[in-house]
């Protein structure tokens, strides 16, 4: 994965580190604070967890394949995902992958307790 990150996707790259949780006594490495991916946060316990992602070969944002193109293409790579809704998912092997998500569902036989068994 190059410099360009996605952050819900970064963190088995080593493109994008996301900091964990440290306890508040800890002093942090930046000024700042932390900078993890992901906060979330949990009103009915008063709790916060910072979450870090995960890559995945798939991302329409920071998958190599989109990185690349965008690389040796350049703003025609841009044009064409701007001109088709599915390019990216073409192109990424969403597409594919939705098909075959959905011929396995068709597939499954689902009982739903309102049909007779006789
Ligand atoms: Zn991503």
């Amino acid at each position: 994965m190059g410099k360009a990150t996605h952050a819900a996707c970064a963190a088995a790259s080593n493109a994008a580190p996301a900091d964990g949780a440290i306890p508040p006594t800890q002093a942090t490495e930046h000024e700042i604070g932390l900078l993890p991916h992901t906060v979330r946060g949990f009103l009915t316990h008063f709790a916060n967890l910072l979450v870090t992602g995960q890559a995945y070969s798939k991302c329409t944002a920071c998958s190599a394949v989109v990185l690349d193109a965008y690389r040796q293409r350049g703003f025609d790579f841009l044009l064409q995902v701007f001109n088709s809704p599915t390019y990216l998912e073409d192109v990424t092997g969403l597409s594919e992958l939705h098909k075959g998500t959905e011929s396995g569902l068709a597939d499954w036989d689902v009982d739903d307790g309102d049909e007779d068994d006789f």
